[in-house]
């Protein structure tokens, strides 16, 4: 096969190469079954297998505890912000931390089924950085604390998940996270969480495909309004299959959990060479666009986001000259999000460092033919 573009989409986006070939051989005949999987019962021995290998390597993976339960839902992220507020919230404050677009719609959402209070909010600086801990206004009663642990739209990720209990939370307070944009890019400090949900179609597989982490003794206090199929204690006794789970993500994304699983990186393996790798190609575009002063980022080092990098011309009349000649050279939906403007690239676990390398190659070129 030729080579194929790079594909900065922020999701759905590009998936390793190798699970799109795996699938596309057992497209009309998934292991000698006869069948695709898309055709298979999710009650049979055949799709059994795929889902209880997908639950165990993401355990794996993610070393998720023993004490904590993996969800295969639907709705995608959109959905659990309302969905986590149904389950956890018992109708009473939850607090946010605004740290951009995604967590601004989860905190909307929630204050329909909850009392949702923002306890800190980086508007004010444009959303460039996490506002600090220390300042943190946290409700004495809230069921939740929720913040977004790497916000997509305008590039900003926790290095480091807060621990409640060191800012005075409550006892009662949990930590939840919509770790969408960056699941399985690095690891997750469980101790610090009590719920992590989401959207597979940035580093997991198709859209359609929700992942939430929950700890058992969080499950069982929904609402009574929550929609059953939304109910974590109804899809938790049912091994997610309550309802017709997304069958063919569940599929995807075990391929890509299995892909995860084997990649090797100066002595490293699975999800800690997965990290150094995104650690290298975050850290050399990031060099790249702050030593020049045709580009910029205008996160702050310290809350840059490994996975999605947001930078603008300093010409912005040549945002579709840009785009063209990198669609030219196959470097494909680098179209910053509409409500940032400019331009991003999203460097997910499946974009080669040779993606990022002919990106930064690219930025050079064009800044020169722009002097
Ligand atoms: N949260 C984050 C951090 C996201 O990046 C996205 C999608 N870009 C969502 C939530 C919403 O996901 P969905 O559209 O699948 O509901």
């Amino acid at each position: 096969m030729t080579q194929r573009p790079f594909n900065f989409s922020a999701g759905p986006a590009v998936l390793p190469e190798e699970v799109l070939q795996t699938a596309a051989a057992d497209m009309l005949n998934w292991q000698g079954s006869g069948m695709s999987v898309m055709e298979m019962s999710h009650r049979g021995a055949e799709f059994i297998s795929i889902y209880e290998k997908a639950e165990r390597d993401l355990r794996a993976l993610l070393a998720v505890p023993a004490n904590y339960q993996i969800l295969f839902m639907q709705g995608g992220g959109i959905a659990e912000n309302a969905i986590v507020p149904l389950n956890l919230s018992r109708g009473g404050a939850v607090d946010f931390v605004l740290t951009g677009s995604w967590t601004e719609k989860s905190y909307k959402e929630a204050g329909k089924y909850a009392k949702a209070h923002i306890a800190a909010s980086g508007k004010d600086s444009g959303y460039t950085q996490i506002p600090a801990m220390a300042s943190w206004q946290l409700s004495k009663d809230a069921a939740y604390l929720h913040i977004c642990s790497n916000e997509t739209i305008d590039g900003i990720e926790y290095q480091e998940l807060p621990d409640l209990k060191a800012l005075g939370a409550s006892a009662q307070t949990e930590l939840v996270i919509d770790c969408s944009s960056h699941i399985a890019s690095r690891s997750i400090d469980w101790s610090r969480v009590g719920l992590a949900f989401a959207g597979a179609q940035k580093n997991l597989g198709p859209s359609g495909l929700t992942i939430v982490v929950v700890r058992e003794d969080l499950i069982g206090r929904a609402l009574d309004i929550c929609p059953s199929a939304f109910n974590y204690e109804l899809v938790a006794k049912n091994q997610s299959m309550y309802n017709t789970p997304p069958t063919w993500g569940i599929y995807i994304a075990g391929l890509v959990f299995d892909w995860i699983l084997r990649q090797q990186e100066g002595g490293l393996q699975g999800l800690a060479a997965v990290e150094a790798r995104n650690m290298r190609k975050a850290a050399k575009l990031y060099a790249y666009l702050d030593g020049s002063s045709f580009y910029s980022n205008k996160v702050a080092p310290q809350a840059r986001s490994r996975m999605n990098v947001p930078f603008f011309l300093a010409d912005e009349s040549r945002n579709a000259d840009f785009l063209a000649g990198a669609k030219a050279r196959g470097l494909l939906q680098l179209k910053g999000h509409k409500s940032v403007g400019g331009m991003r690239a999203s460097i997910y676990n499946a974009m080669p460092e040779q993606g990022v390398d002919a990106l930064i190659a690219y930025l050079q070129e064009f800044e020169k033919t722009s002097a």
